[in-house]
């Protein structure tokens, strides 16, 4: 045969970017274990395994709490596509890509979109959320992003939460770039769907979107006057398969998927997740640290920066490409570049998982010392090293880029 297509092995690399993450290999075994089929009771074992971890990464009771198959984007527009009908007042807020995308869903199934805007790197205010609801009459949903990924903006939840309860409108979040990675308390902040995705924080190949709705929410996917736009997304359908005791087919389960998030998410209790946030503020606070002494500076405004997705602002002698080619075919390591109106303009650094740690960060910023001495873009080796070497021997060094302290968790 002419042209055989060769055996693939993946050259080894360090996936800082903005996802997917590293995966553990116990993940990556769980994966290359044999198939049950979907209906096998021992299947039907892995799923209620699976629900069960996830209720307790959402901090959530509720009963509706799944993996829908695809990545985080499945989530999303499982979520909107269910709870919305052709007419259906919605408030999304927009300050970044993935916000603009939730519109754009909101859009396509007819829903009456509102947005309440911010500038890139800024957070929705809640009082812009208020005017939006009070201005607008009934709102059946408010939308909004936890962890914007394309500017690393820390979204704060629990005052819109509130005015949600208050207007009657069910708030709906995007959790893809914070559910394992910083604290997300779905029940006490009183989010009503929330979905995310495998390959970030949990650090879990991407395929699978966990998704959680309380029973508010569910009344409204049964309360629907039209079906859903989407016979692969319906909930409704979706359910009868998750649901104990009925197990109806719908559509195949990917099987080796949900070995890998049933693995994952063990790695994700046997650590605890206080422990497992507090591993993700500071290795976040350590490369910050390392990164300004370079002279690259946080993006995202203060008190609202992610620890798990690191956006800083390049100055204007740091060529993008270049470096972050450099990176990747010299150092094997992966860092993500600007999105839309930042592209050439910041880097997002993922601290997502299992890629949040210590080894990692110093990694990366003797890497990057490397070449920008190469380039006299610093004067000596050793400045990153140390400002992250300082910040581990006493991390209250990096208290000003800690998240505002959650409550309630
Ligand atoms: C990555 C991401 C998504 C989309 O997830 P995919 O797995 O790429 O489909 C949605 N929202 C946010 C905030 C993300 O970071």
């Amino acid at each position: 045969m002419a042209n055989p297509i060769n055996d693939f092995s993946p050259p080894p690399r360090l996936l800082l970017g903005p996802g997917p993450s590293m995966v553990h290999p116990r993940v990556l075994r769980a994966m290359a274990t044999p198939l049950l089929g979907h209906l096998d009771p021992k299947f039907l074992q892995v799923m209620d395994d699976v629900q069960q971890m996830l209720r307790n990464v959402f901090r959530t009771t509720n009963r509706f709490t799944i993996a829908v198959s695809g990545t985080g984007s499945a989530g999303m527009e499982a979520a909107l596509v269910n709870l919305i009908e052709p007419g259906d007042p919605v408030v999304v807020g927009v300050n970044g890509l993935f916000g603009a995308r939730m519109a754009a869903i909101v859009d396509r199934c007819g829903g009456k979109l509102i947005r309440v805007e911010a500038p890139w790197g800024k957070i929705i205010e809640p009082q812009d959320i208020r005017k939006a609801l009070s201005r607008s009459g009934p709102v059946k949903i408010v939308a909004l992003v936890h962890a914007e990924t394309s500017t690393g903006v820390s979204q704060p939840l629990e005052d819109i939460a509130a005015l949600c309860r208050d207007h009657g409108s069910l708030l709906v979040v995007d959790a893809v770039t914070s559910l394992g990675g910083l604290p997300l308390n779905v029940d006490h902040w009183g989010i009503d769907a929330c979905y995310s995705g495998t390959q970030k924080c949990l650090s879990c190949p991407p395929g699978l979107a966990p998704l959680t709705m309380n029973e508010r929410a569910l009344a409204v996917i049964r309360g629907r006057k039209t079906p859903c736009q989407s016979w692969y997304l319906d909930l409704s359908l979706v359910a009868d398969y998750w649901t104990e005791g009925k197990r109806a087919y719908h559509h195949t389960a990917p099987i080796s998927m949900l070995y890998a998030l049933r693995e994952a998410l063990r790695l994700v209790e046997e650590e605890g997740l206080a422990a497992r946030f507090a591993r993700h503020k500071l290795n976040s606070a350590a490369l910050m640290a390392g990164l300004a002494s370079l002279g690259l500076r946080p993006f995202a405004e203060e008190h609202h920066r992610l620890p798990t997705l690191n956006c800083v602002t390049l100055p204007t002698h740091v060529e993008d490409a270049p470096v972050r080619a450099s990176l990747l075919q010299e150092f094997g390591i992966e860092i993500g570049g600007g999105l839309g109106s930042l592209q050439g303009k910041v880097w997002r650094i993922g601290l997502m998982g299992e890629s949040s740690t210590r080894t990692n960060v110093l990694t990366l910023l003797s890497a990057l010392e490397e070449i920008f001495l190469r380039r006299a873009w610093i004067a000596r080796a050793g400045i990153a090293l140390d400002a992250a070497s300082q910040l581990y021997l006493s991390p209250s060094r990096g208290a000003h880029t800690e998240e505002p302290a959650p409550t309630g968790a």
